[in-house]
């Protein structure tokens, strides 16, 4: 999206006092939004920096440009006059009494853990906990899931230096996509990286260091050290009613409206916040 595009923002003749739950691309654009309309915008953000999901790209070389946005990003929220309070969750006893008239909720989505037979039995990461944490894995790391997300955490999991088996039940378009590329990587880089991809696998089973699986009416078993899940997510939706009393407008954007990306996420967060 044209970040000129908020440079076409008029000004609302009757400002509000307007809170944003979350600092995710979503979030942010809201509040830089709200603020350029002339309304007095406070973020209301759980951990200590502002970024949400898009904090995974600090590790990743292959994701500067999502890097570079979500510095933008940042740069705009302090720049524009948004109140930011980190390491603050937006919970319905600290907004009541504050007479926000509006409040835009953008908390984003959490990893589901597939249905897969003995999950409980290891302890899954999940992708946003592997970035800036990959010397905490083992060498052996499997990872359950053919989404984008699944697709770049095993490459860039491999590119760090770990054995990577990736398992997709299906054959998604992404999978073995740039697939060539990386493997070029690989084969020049010091550190002994490796991926191999299995897409249309059926009946995974895990257990304690080890899956095993049918490809092509074949059975096989893989060991690991370490599961990465990547099930899809769902929207994080906590307290919704409570906050919704704690103010006169309410709207969910982003992620915790409907899982998708940052373009999706950003136009909703846009249009709520001119709708203000
Ligand atoms: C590994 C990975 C790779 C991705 N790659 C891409 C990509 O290449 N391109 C793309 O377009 N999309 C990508 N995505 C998806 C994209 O990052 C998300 O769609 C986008 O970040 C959603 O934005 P959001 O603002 O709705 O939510 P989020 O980015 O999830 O931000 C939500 C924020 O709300 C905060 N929060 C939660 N609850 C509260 C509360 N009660 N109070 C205060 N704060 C709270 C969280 O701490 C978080 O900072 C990727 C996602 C992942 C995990």
């Amino acid at each position: 999206m044209d970040p000129n595009f908020l440079n076409h923002v008029k000004k609302d003749p009757q400002p509000k006092k307007v809170a944003v739950i979350g600092g995710g691309p979503a979030g942010m654009t809201a509040a830089i939004t709200a603020v350029r309309r002339g309304h007095a915008v406070t973020l209301y953000e759980a951990s200590g920096a502002l970024g949400g999901q898009l904090r995974h790209s600090e590790f990743v070389d292959f994701k500067w440009p999502l890097l570079d946005y979500m510095n933008y990003l940042i740069a705009q929220t302090e720049k524009a006059g948004v109140e930011v309070r980190l390491h603050t969750p937006a919970k319905p006893e600290r907004m009541e009494g504050e007479g926000y008239d509006v409040i835009l909720y953008a908390a984003g989505a959490a990893e589901k853990l597939p249905p897969v037979e003995g999950i409980e039995t290891v302890k899954p990461w999940k992708p946003m906990e592997v970035f800036g944490r990959e010397t905490e894995l083992g060498e052996r790391v499997l990872v359950i899931g053919g989404s984008e997300t699944g697709v770049e955490t095993a490459w860039h999991l491999a590119l760090c230096g770990h054995q990577v088996t990736e398992l997709s039940r299906r054959m998604p378009e992404c999978f073995f996509k740039d697939a060539d590329r990386y493997q070029e990587r690989l084969a020049k880089q010091e550190g002994g990286g490796s991926l191999e991809q299995i897409p249309k696998v059926k009946d995974i089973r895990l257990s304690e260091g080890q899956v095993s699986f049918t490809v092509k009416k074949e059975e096989k078993t893989v060991l690991f050290d370490d599961v990465v899940v990547c099930g899809g997510v769902s929207p994080v939706r906590e307290d919704l009613e409570a906050l919704s009393r704690c103010c006169i407008w309410f709207r969910v954007i982003g992620d915790s409206f409907r899982p998708g990306d940052v373009r999706t996420g950003v136009k909703d967060a846009y249009a709520a916040a001119m709708l203000i």
